[in-house]
């Protein structure tokens, strides 16, 4: 019998080693913030604003939402995204993605202060998450894989870990971190050949393609963990992972669910950078 390796109890253990610390920051004064900046109205953007409202509304962090319409420049983006740059009571933001086709993303994300990176998108971040050391924060979601492995003790030292998919947003920043934890990790992706027999071979497998029910038995044995961090709207319109889930689930030895599963800790984890960020910004 597997064990579904739901993000809930871990989101609420990072939900209460932040409590204290929201109090330390509110009794000097500085009540942590997260700027929240959309352009249009996609289900994806939308989707992540609500559930990283819900989680920071938890901690205690104050929200600031900039909505902008869908026909945004990239020099208007650009002005409001210097507006709370500059703004010493924005600790940390966010740009949902996705963003107009027209907006110049290098140049969006190449202006954002790293020390307000949460979602660790920038050249910074993203080098700090490579090298170890530096300012800003890794991307929410690699974390909250490392996360979730972390608080269901499952051993990575010396663990085969096979990723489908190396985004700079998931799969490749998670491969970085798994490493130094001394995990071999092999980073796969479109033109991966013998996907299912590599993944077949990993003591754990961690999905990021976004592809519904690209995972089925043949990728996975019995001792295996499986992370779904695939959000994928299946045919009957629902939300569901990479990963076959009903007949997958009862061939392994644990696996996070989609919805439930990774997800409602990435939020979690964006709430503990925003906190993060105002400790340092408020040199606590
Ligand atoms: P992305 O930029 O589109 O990257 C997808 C990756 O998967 C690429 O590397 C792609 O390979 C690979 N891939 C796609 N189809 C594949 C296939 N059939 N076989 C092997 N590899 C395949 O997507 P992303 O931004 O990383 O997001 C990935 C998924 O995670 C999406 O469903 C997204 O919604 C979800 N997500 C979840 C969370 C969360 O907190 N749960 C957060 C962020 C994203 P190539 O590089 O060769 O194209």
């Amino acid at each position: 019998m597997s064990e579904i390796l739901w993000g809930a109890p871990v989101a609420q253990a990072i939900r209460e080693s932040l409590t204290e610390r929201v109090a330390s920051l509110q009794s000097a004064g500085c009540t942590p913030c997260l700027a929240l900046l959309r352009c249009g109205e996609d289900p994806g953007a939308l989707f992540y604003e609500r559930s990283a409202t819900k989680a920071c509304d938890k901690v205690g962090i104050r929200l600031k939402s900039i909505r902008l319409p869908w026909t945004t420049g990239t020099a208007e983006l650009l002005r409001e995204l210097e507006r709370v740059n500059n703004d010493p009571d924005v600790h940390g933001i966010l740009v949902l993605r996705p963003l107009p086709r027209r907006i110049d993303t290098e140049r969006v994300f190449g202006a954002l202060r790293p020390e307000k990176d949460v979602d660790g998108i920038t050249v910074p971040s993203l080098a700090r998450t490579f090298v170890g050391r530096g300012t800003g924060f890794a991307p929410c979601t690699a974390e909250a894989c490392l996360a979730m492995l972390d608080h269901y003790g499952i051993r990575l030292e010396g663990a085969n870990v096979a990723i489908i998919g190396r985004s700079l947003i998931v799969g490749r920043p998670l491969s970085m971190l798994l490493s130094a934890r001394d995990a071999t990790v092999t980073l796969c992706h479109s033109k991966t050949r013998a996907l299912p027999a590599i993944c077949r071979g990993a003591d754990i497998l961690v999905s990021t393609a976004g592809r519904a029910a690209l995972v089925d038995e043949r990728f996975v044995h019995s001792g295996q963990i499986i992370l779904d961090v695939g959000v994928n709207e299946s045919f009957d319109g629902k939300i569901c992972g990479d990963v076959a889930f009903d007949a997958v689930s009862p061939l392994v030895r644990g696996i996070s669910p989609v919805p439930g599963g990774v997800g409602t800790v990435t939020t979690m984890l964006l709430a503990r950078h925003v906190v993060e960020a105002a400790e340092a910004q408020a040199q606590l």
